[in-house]
């Protein structure tokens, strides 16, 4: 069967509503193979996307149309589907194989490509549900047949929030230093990432966690998906009040807002020598005070989704232990708009998956 045409829901303006469209599919060539979407998760990072940047602090914006992104933008980057079409140089993969597509590609061919950190690339990203359509769409068609990773016996919606959800807190988690138990780690934003950070520590970490999110049923989950404590970083003293419960001993915190506030919490929250890792792209200008840098020997990292082998990684431990469930919320793709909007009003608690 010939794959000619998908259907996808794209914006054709930066900040506009998605649409329903019918684009040519070129014939299946090379290593390319054709997938038709069964799941689909939706990241925060696509409300950005859709915007056309992110905050880079003092009123400045990025911009993704300056970085070479062209419109319309079909998003999605969460992407199961069920392989339906195959290039004649593909191999290893075989039809009706449900796999997870690794979206993070570079340029394949520079130094940081070829050390397998495509995610990091020095030349040109080639993202899916970026700078190529996403899986916001009933069919996809990925470059090569490396990027898929089958899914195997695990629930393919909770598989397609690996990908971006899933490797991201496994990247920030493996930039924190070894933990013992009477360590503590702090997990601030408990969205999809964090809570699926919350979720992928209880199950490999001798640390215990602490939650810190506004919302109430976001701190219940979490406590419930393996927190020990969860906190308002808005209540009154939130941070003397944590690192008292803590027993100031908090060795490192994963920042999944990326705010002026929150990277300033986790600053504070971390012990000496401790590890603040922000992840998150909620926007805005980082300050410290330099001399804190020396007297608490601190260290400040970002992380940026995962390599392809995270991806592997996660999918093998998936099956190998039973990880705590972060909540999905699954929808029909043409839902979509709404599920976006609910996603930026903070409604949705763990991760949407979207079902063509
Ligand atoms: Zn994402
Ligand atoms: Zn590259």
């Amino acid at each position: 069967m010939k794959f000619t045409c998908a259907h996808r829901w794209a914006f054709t303006a930066w900040g506009g509503k998605l649409e329903a469209t019918e684009d040519a599919l070129q014939p299946v060539q090379g290593h390319e193979v054709t997938l038709r979407v069964t799941h689909c998760g939706i990241c925060h990072s696509d409300l950005h996307i859709q915007e056309g940047g992110f905050d880079m602090g003092g009123g400045k914006l990025s911009s993704l149309e300056r970085a070479g992104t062209r419109l319309p933008v079909t998003m999605g980057h969460e992407i199961v589907g069920e392989v339906v079409e195959l290039g004649p140089e593909v191999s290893g993969v075989t039809l009706g194989q449900l796999v997870v597509v690794y979206p993070w590609l570079g340029c394949g061919a520079c130094p940081v490509c070829l050390r397998g950190d495509e995610h990091l690339c020095v030349k040109a990203a080639r993202n899916l549900g970026i700078q190529l359509p996403g899986g916001y769409a009933d069919l996809t068609r990925v470059p090569h047949e490396r990027y898929l990773v089958p899914v195997g016996s695990l629930d393919p919606a909770r598989a397609a929030t690996f990908a971006c959800a899933g490797i991201t807190a496994l990247g920030a988690i493996r930039k924190l230093p070894v933990m013992v138990a009477d360590d503590w780690v702090a997990v601030i934003g408990c969205g999809g990432v964090g809570m699926t950070a919350v979720a992928l520590l209880s199950a490999t970490s001798a640390a215990r966690i602490v939650a810190i999110d506004p919302d109430p049923s976001k701190r219940e989950a979490a406590l419930r998906h393996g927190a020990t404590a969860a906190y308002d970083p808005n209540a009154a003293d939130a941070l003397k009040t944590i690192n008292k419960a803590c027993g100031s001993n908090i060795a490192g915190a994963l920042d999944f807002v990326g705010a002026e506030s929150s990277s300033a919490l986790a600053v504070g929250l971390v012990r000496r020598v401790g590890q603040v890792v922000i992840v998150g792209l909620f926007g805005g200008e980082f300050r410290m005070a330099l001399p804190l840098f020396a007297l608490r020997s601190l260290s400040i990292t970002g992380s940026y989704v995962a390599g392809l082998n995270e991806l592997r990684e996660l999918v093998a431990l998936a099956q190998r232990v039973q990880l705590p469930e972060i909540p999905l919320d699954l929808r029909p793709l043409d839902t979509v708009n709404q599920a976006l909007d609910d996603l930026a009003n903070g409604r949705v608690v763990g991760r949407i998956v979207l079902q063509p």
